[in-house]
């Protein structure tokens, strides 16, 4: 008994040991010398700006699915139907009356293309009481929107809801369309997507941040008409694609960790902070685990998403496709908040991951001054994993360059933290890793129910945001998530 006993810690022992080689040759293999860099230039540089449905994105899906192949990596690409196609060619804007001057605009997501022709009404930030001061006069016209500065990520949620209650409003009131003031100086624009997402019919857009205080001012005490002329390729359902890479599992192949960064990217800059760096992250810690020969003892999955601008459609998919599977996906990572130091993961409704988190962050705490926060991030593609209950987690970052740049013309290679990605890729690899050699008594969060999940969006207040981003009909319905 006594030999058995010891012969069982052994045997324990070793393998503890040797997972934990794995986690540390890994990690320092990715600190040192890897491809991270000339990855992330090639998709931003020479592939560009990649909205789902254009060229450069069937370009960008093929150039990811060669670089796992490449790296020895089995990947596959897996299709799925986006609801609408929108690329924006063009849009341009004059404004008359008291002065005259062709403001720099951009369109938001869906704005349907036409000639638009309509008077600018000032409403402040669009409050219901703002709306309710200017009242008749908003109805067929055109409102001008004010935005606060943003400079990190709380301003753009801050951006998200008030730009959302601006647009309840405007329909309220039924305005023709939508003017939002840029909330970067410097002319600075930027691509959002509207409350109704695929379905927006409204003609919404962002001017520069100094053309619309110049309107603003003029309104004080004058008027002004604004012309639109929206052009965009647009259409009907059309097949995307998502990459998915896999390393199998040695002792439970069938239990799954998936980590994902979105592929597509919205087309005014290149898509580098959001969400090529960690597109390049996804790639480069495959190949490393390839490289070194790691065998985890679940399978990891490693996914390129598509569609994640419009809506997250390619990872909401995956969970369609693999419904029957679901509760075999233990946990579902996303690393989307540029590359800024992590500082530890949200864990999206479920409190129990935070010590689980923790306890796997071990390994690589001089990387890092991490605190992992249990808040649901809606948003991003871990979403339909949260609705399916599944575990969930988001990356968390400092802030960096990612909000100034979020979806703008700047969002370019040159803005990237190419040394602290490199930092980030070791601490992800670290957790994910550990999340497929867990020991089965370690796995102690379990996927939520319907009625778990519907509680856990009550206990945060989370209906306004998910109708922000027009998901909460959608899984109030059953349409999407866990019946
Ligand atoms: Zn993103």
């Amino acid at each position: 008994m006594k030999k058995l006993l010891t012969c069982t810690f052994f045997i324990f022992l070793s393998t503890f040991t040797f997972s934990q080689n794995d986690i540390s040759q890994l990690v320092a293999t990715l600190l040192g010398d890897t491809p991270i860099e000339e990855d992330l230039q090639e998709l931003c540089d020479k592939i560009g700006g990649r909205v789902t449905g254009a060229p450069s994105n069937a370009q960008a899906v093929e150039w990811g699915l060669q670089k796992f192949k490449t790296a020895g990596v089995s990947a596959r690409k897996e299709a799925f139907t986006m609801p609408v196609l929108w690329l924006e060619k063009s849009t341009t804007a004059r404004v008359s009356g008291d002065i005259n001057f062709s403001p720099s605009v951009v369109s938001k997501y869906q704005s349907p293309p036409k000639k638009y022709r309509g008077e600018l009404i000032y409403v402040g930030m669009g409050t219901a009481e703002e709306f309710e001061k200017v009242g008749a006069k908003v109805k067929g016209n055109f409102v001008l929107v004010e935005q606060d500065l943003c400079f990190n990520i709380d301003g753009l949620f801050a951006e998200y809801t008030s730009a959302a209650i601006a647009e309840i409003q405007a329909r309220k009131y039924g305005a023709q369309g939508i003017v939002y003031m840029a909330s970067r100086p410097k002319g600075l624009l930027y691509r959002f997507i509207g409350m109704k997402t695929s379905e927006n019919d409204m003609p919404q857009i962002v001017m520069a941040r100094e053309d619309a205080k110049r309107c603003i001012r003029i309104l004080e005490n004058g008027q002004l008409n604004i012309e639109l002329n929206i052009d965009a390729e647009v259409g009907g359902e059309f097949i995307s694609n998502n990459v998915i890479a896999e390393i199998k599992g040695s002792e439970k192949p069938e239990e799954i960790i998936i980590i994902g960064a979105h592929l597509d990217s919205w087309a005014l800059g290149t898509g580098a902070n959001d969400n090529g760096a960690n597109v390049a992250m996804m790639i480069d810690i495959a190949r490393q685990m390839k490289k070194l020969k790691i065998q985890p003892k679940r399978t990891i999955r490693f996914a390129l998403w598509n569609g994640e601008e419009q809506g997250y459609f390619g990872s909401w998919a995956y969970t369609k496709d693999n419904l029957k599977s679901m509760d075999n996906h233990l946990m579902a990572m996303s690393i989307d908040i540029g590359s800024g130091a992590i500082t530890g993961f949200f864990t999206n409704g479920n409190q129990e991951l935070v010590s689980v988190v923790d306890k796997l962050l071990q390994p690589v705490a001089g990387l890092g001054d991490f605190t992992n926060i249990n808040a649901p991030i809606v948003g991003t593609d871990n979403f339909d994993f949260m609705l399916q209950g599944v575990g969930n987690l988001v990356g968390n970052h400092k802030p960096q360059l990612y909000g100034q740049n979020y979806h703008a013309s700047s969002d370019t290679f040159d803005k990237v933290d190419l040394k602290q990605l490199k930092v980030n890729s070791a601490i992800v690899a670290a957790v994910v890793l550990g999340f497929a050699n867990m020991d089965k008594k370690e796995i102690t969060w379990k996927r939520q129910t319907r009625p778990e999940i519907q509680k856990m969006f009550e206990s945060f207040d989370l209906e306004f945001t998910m109708r922000m981003f027009n998901v909460w009909e959608t899984w109030l319905s059953g349409e999407r998530g866990r019946k």
